[in-house]
């Protein structure tokens, strides 16, 4: 038994699994096999933290370096009171299979600190980022791990975190971490990329499946960055009728459509999208299993599940959010002709254009959004199609399809770095 890694189910161990399906169909090699079930790198640390009462308090910090064989690691930061050193491995893990499925040259990390960025002042928060790098910044950087923003981290963390960098290092690296403001090299169209992926994704689904898109009804679970962008860019791109958005108090629903605008004015003054003119409300369980021909979950993990997965009625399931559907659900809405988009295709828009941030801070020449959006079109479908082919090729669902592209372009690099 491995140091840290607990008996009962956790990410890690679901993430091991899915893994261990994807290698059976392969027929990979055991060792291969075995050497891709772990991360290759891992740090685990303590940071001391001057408080503003003038105390010190220690902080408990991690790195997953999951696997670099085709590129630098990447991935983002997590600060977060549950953090976990297992959950930090699992999403280490999914990143590795993401570059890889998008083909982007590069490797699978995650970094967490447990902490609650709700109970500390600003100034707090500042040196615990810059205490981060100061214990991790030599075992970083653009051609070795580059780290990001992901929850309760933000633009302005990952500002002190390159400061503090570049200041121990004593020289500019602006590609050490993406998700920068853009005046210290961040990307344009970073802010809807995640969402413009995933509509790439659904265009795409949509000529596979022969639907029309235009004028099709859609909902939306969840109106944070990924759920408004969807709304405002479903309508944009594809012609989308949004006619139902939820957020954590609940959800709105009018048959005749949604407009975009008007909704997250509403949200933005009245803290929800719940109590929008002219819909009626509805709950987060109902919207899931609306009428529609797209369904958009993009707020939490393990929300179609087994019990309703079979009144799922959407024709088309683009995973925005992470792990929003468990594995027997994939199994029933399989059966059920459901098409689903998994979420480390769908969402991968977001690590496609941090991906682009390095390429600029490399060249130090900087792209302005219209040619963001189309190498990000690019991208996606290439991926997408390799996804749904393969998918269709071995007769199983996508999420296996997206496995066994990712798990088999990771395996072929590291056979040939001879590692296996
Ligand atoms: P966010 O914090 O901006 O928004 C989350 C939204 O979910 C909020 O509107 C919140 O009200 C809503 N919500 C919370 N609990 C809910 C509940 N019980 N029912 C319905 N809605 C609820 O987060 P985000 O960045 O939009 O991320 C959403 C999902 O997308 C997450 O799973 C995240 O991992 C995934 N994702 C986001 C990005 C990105 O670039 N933002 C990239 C990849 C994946």
């Amino acid at each position: 038994m491995e140091i840290g890694v607990k008996t009962s189910l956790n990410p890690f161990e679901i993430a091991q699994r899915q893994l261990d399906e994807a290698a059976r169909i392969l027929e990979l090699d055991p060792d291969l096999h075995e050497l891709l079930r772990w991360p290759m790198r891992e740090f685990h640390v303590r940071i001391p933290v001057r408080m503003d009462d003038g105390r010190v308090r220690m902080f408990e910090g991690f790195r997953v370096q999951y696997n670099n064989a085709r590129g630098p690691c990447k991935g983002g930061i997590r600060f977060h009171p549950e953090e976990t050193f297992d959950t930090v491995r699992a999403l280490a893990a999914w990143m590795t299979w993401k570059t890889a499925v998008l083909d982007l040259p590069l490797g699978g990390g995650k970094g967490g600190v447990v902490c609650n960025p709700k109970e500390i002042s600003p100034w707090e928060l500042e040196r615990l980022a810059r205490g981060y790098i100061r214990a991790l910044g030599h075992y970083i950087g653009p051609d070795v791990d580059v780290p990001a923003p992901d929850v309760y981290t933000n633009p302005q963390v990952m500002a002190w975190m390159l400061d503090e960098y570049e200041t121990i290092t004593g020289h500019r690296a602006p590609g050490v971490i993406t998700g920068k403001p853009l005046p210290l090299g961040g990307s344009a169209g970073r802010g809807d990329a995640t969402a413009r992926g995933g509509m790439y994704c659904i265009r795409e689904a949509g000529k596979a499946l022969d639907i029309t898109l235009a004028g099709a009804t859609a909902a939306i679970q969840g109106y944070g960055n990924a759920g408004q962008y969807a709304h405002s860019l479903g309508q944009e791109l594809l012609g989308l009728k949004v006619v139902a958005v939820s957020d954590s108090k609940g959800g709105i629903y009018n048959p005749g459509g949604l407009d975009a605008r008007a909704v997250l004015a509403h949200k933005e003054k009245t803290g929800s999208v719940v109590g929008f003119p002219g819909a009626k409300g509805i709950t987060n369980a109902e919207i899931l299993e609306l009428p529609v021909t797209v369904l958009i979950p993009a707020a939490l993990e393990n929300q179609i599940t087994a019990a309703n997965a079979p009144r799922i009625k959407a024709r088309i399931v683009a995973e925005l959010a992470n792990g929003p559907t468990t594995p027997e659900a994939d199994q029933i809405l399989h059966k059920n002709k459901v098409y689903v988009i998994p979420d480390f295709l769908c969402n991968a828009g977001g690590v496609t254009v941090s991906y682009f941030e390095q390429v600029q801070n490399a060249y130090n020449y900087y792209w302005d959004e219209a040619e963001v959006h189309q190498r990000l079109d690019q991208k996606m479908t290439t991926a997408f199609h390799a996804v749904h082919d393969t998918a269709q090729g071995h007769k199983v669902h996508n999420r296996l399809g997206a496995y066994l592209v990712a798990v088999s372009r990771v395996a072929e690099a590291v056979k040939l770095r001879g590692w296996a």
